[in-house]
């Protein structure tokens, strides 16, 4: 009886800490996010070992006035939002009021700020929830926050936090996240001793991924967009090969808010259709902007998720934007455009296969793939590039329905790029690929290339990338399908592997075995490999044995992320095994091989995203002998 009593202010501030403040990366992202609020233009992040021992974040934003000063600390305090019907509309990063009354529950605070107009600044010290009195101290404009000993006074949060180094890792990626979101603000981030990256602050995304990933890295990125009434999709994103084993080069951000959603991530790698390799994650950096009441950013306590009311929508239209930039680029070159060279050049032979712009200055890249009596422009966003009416009537080997007739005269009279008709001619290629696409081959070139021909063009074949694409969907396709057996060696493969190795294989054996890798101990470190997986049919099982064992994730990785480091590593080490430059090839190995490129699902770059093949089209041809002008 007489138990129940309303809690302390500062105690209540604490439990509310617990949600808002985790570790050091979460105060820096309530402090950028309230600078960005502030309207800073430049805001520089200092971190004391690790954030752990001190956060310094100084802006140049509109600071407050002596009252506002104390008022911030109180919890629900906020010049954000004063009606219930503003969280639907929600345009600032802040809103709940909470970040500076936990932060301060839990360190020592001490806020310095200065009005835009006031003759001096004012300082105010916050120390486990208790205020000091004001004081007026000189100070440039803004607002400079520091934040010491985090978790000073709730010694069972300390423990809870890693070492000094990955904390730093976190609080640095907050930052990072934050100078992408805002690439018109100028970010420093540093420690006490060195800057670690600045971002210029022009406005410029690519800048920015310059900053932190540095140049040669950032100009392999391709550019995206996509805009539909409703969104409006823009950013980068990485080349197939620039893919990585995380998600941490990953970055989404909803109106200007760095957010996780795994659904986008999954439209993404969608978009990508299968040319990442297998367990590569790609790196991009969008921006979706949309009507702020179509998200919901009130799901989570970090406001790290968000939740979209039409999330089908949103995912197809990024989805549509990824796959557009990627076909855009990395289709199979074709010399269409090309321009017949001057006899006079050193090279009159040297044909120039790189894609150009094409002349109507849309800057899209002219490419027509011709495929087995069935003639069809490969979408490109570009109007000429829409599949007319007859293109439509050839694919289908009928005359086009109504509809589709339609659609195909929407696409030549509207000058813009359409979602509608990009997946619709796709579709068609791909079908009409599948069906019709017969590869006859003439010979094998120079040792390395294969010369074929489908009644309509002529191709250029690099056997190389050919086979490594062609062995790579097969292998992916019966890893996924759980389709991998084991394969017992007549002679097991005794090894000697180091301790931490062998603790690797010992822990991951039962997981191993699904994958048809039976490794068993063998007393000391020494381990017997009994089968492998018969993917490898005719390889060095040796080396791959010992290669795959090398590159077993350490413990502790989930089951899912187990499964694809393996697929990768059993995947791609086996497409090594293609067939190499100056492997001659057979009658049937190069019939085998042309068959087979007819059949996968990408036939025109090779795991790595390098071209499988140069085409000319009969009528190039002729152009190019001056047959035709
Ligand atoms: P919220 O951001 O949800 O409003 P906070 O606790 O983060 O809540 O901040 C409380 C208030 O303090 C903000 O609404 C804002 O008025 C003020 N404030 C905090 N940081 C700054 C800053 N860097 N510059 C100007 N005002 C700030
Ligand atoms: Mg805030």
């Amino acid at each position: 009886m007489g138990n129940i009593q309303t809690m302390s202010t500062s105690l209540a501030n604490q439990i509310a800490a617990g949600e808002v403040v985790v570790r050091p990366a979460s105060c820096v992202k309530e402090l950028i996010e309230n600078s960005l609020d502030a309207g800073a233009k430049q805001i520089s992040v200092t971190l004391r070992e690790g954030g752990i021992a001190q956060i310094v974040v100084q802006d140049d934003g509109a600071g407050m006035d002596e009252a506002d000063a104390q008022m911030a600390f109180r919890r629900h305090a906020t010049s954000k939002l004063f009606h219930e019907r503003d969280l639907v509309r929600i345009h600032t990063l802040g809103f709940r009021g909470e970040a500076l009354a936990s932060i301060a529950a839990v360190s020592r605070v001490t806020l310095t700020t200065r009005e835009g107009g006031s003759e001096y600044g004012v300082c105010v010290r916050v120390e486990g929830g208790e205020m000091s009195p004001v004081e007026h101290v000189g100070a440039t404009f803004g607002t400079r926050i520091e934040v010491a000993d985090l978790f000073y006074n709730t010694p069972a949060r300390l423990k809870y936090l890693r070492t000094v180094q990955t904390e730093q890792a976190k609080s640095v990626e907050t930052v990072q996240k934050a100078a992408l979101s805002r690439p018109d603000v100028a970010f420093t981030c540093q420690t006490e001793h060195h800057v670690l990256f600045q971002t210029p602050g022009n406005g410029d995304v690519r800048a920015v991924l310059a900053a932190l990933y540095g140049v040669g890295e950032a100009k392999q990125l391709l550019a995206i967009e996509e805009v539909t009434p409703d969104y409006r999709v823009t950013g980068f994103i990485g080349r197939p090969t620039q893919g990585r084993n995380s998600r941490a080069q990953a970055h989404l951000f909803v109106n200007g808010r760095p957010v996780r959603n795994v659904a986008v991530h999954q439209a993404v790698v969608q978009g990508y259709k299968n040319r990442l390799m297998i367990g590569k994650q790609p790196v991009y950096s969008i921006a979706i902007a949309m009507d702020p009441s179509l998200v919901d950013v009130n799901v989570h306590p970090h406001k790290a998720e968000v939740r979209f009311s039409e999330e089908a929508d949103v995912c197809r239209c990024v989805a549509g934007a990824v796959a557009k930039a990627l076909d855009e680029t990395l289709l199979a070159p074709t010399p269409e455009g090309h321009r017949p060279r001057e006899v006079s050049e050193a090279q009159p032979f040297a044909l120039d296969f790189r894609p150009r712009q094409s002349d109507d200055g849309t800057g899209h890249e002219q490419r027509r793939a011709s495929l087995g009596g069935t003639r069809l422009s490969y979408p490109s966003g570009a109007r000429s590039q829409s599949p007319s009416a007859r293109e439509l009537e050839l694919a289908y080997g009928k005359p086009a329905t109504g509809q589709e007739r339609e659609n195909a005269v929407v696409m030549e009279g509207d000058g813009t790029s359409s979602n509608a008709a990009d997946g619709l001619a796709q579709e068609l290629f791909a079908q009409a690929r599948k069906e019709n696409w017969q590869l006859r081959p003439i010979g094998q070139a120079l040792g390395m290339y294969v010369l074929a021909d489908d009644g309509e063009s002529l191709y250029i074949i690099d056997q190389h990338a050919a086979h490594e694409r062609i062995l790579f969907e097969e292998f992916y396709k019966r890893l996924s399908g759980r389709e991998v057996h084991a394969m017992p060696l007549l002679a097991p493969i005794q090894l000697t592997l180091t301790p931490s190795v062998h603790a690797r294989v010992t822990e991951a054996a039962d997981r191993l075995a699904q994958l048809g890798l039976t490794i068993e101990p063998f007393g000391g470190y020494d381990v017997v490999v009994r089968t492998v997986p018969d993917v490898w049919e005719g390889l060095d099982v040796h080396a791959l044995a010992e290669e795959t064992i090398a590159g077993i994730p350490s413990a502790g990785a989930s089951s899912e992320d187990f499964f694809q480091t393996m697929h990768d590593v059993i995947a791609t080490r086996a497409c090594k095994a293609a067939v190499k430059a100056n492997w001659y090839l057979s009658q049937e190995e190069l019939e085998a091989l042309c068959h087979a490129l007819t059949e996968v699902e990408d036939p025109f770059h090779c795991p790595h995203g390098r071209p499988i093949f140069l085409q000319w089209t009969g009528k190039q041809l002729e152009k190019e002998f001056k047959r035709i002008v």
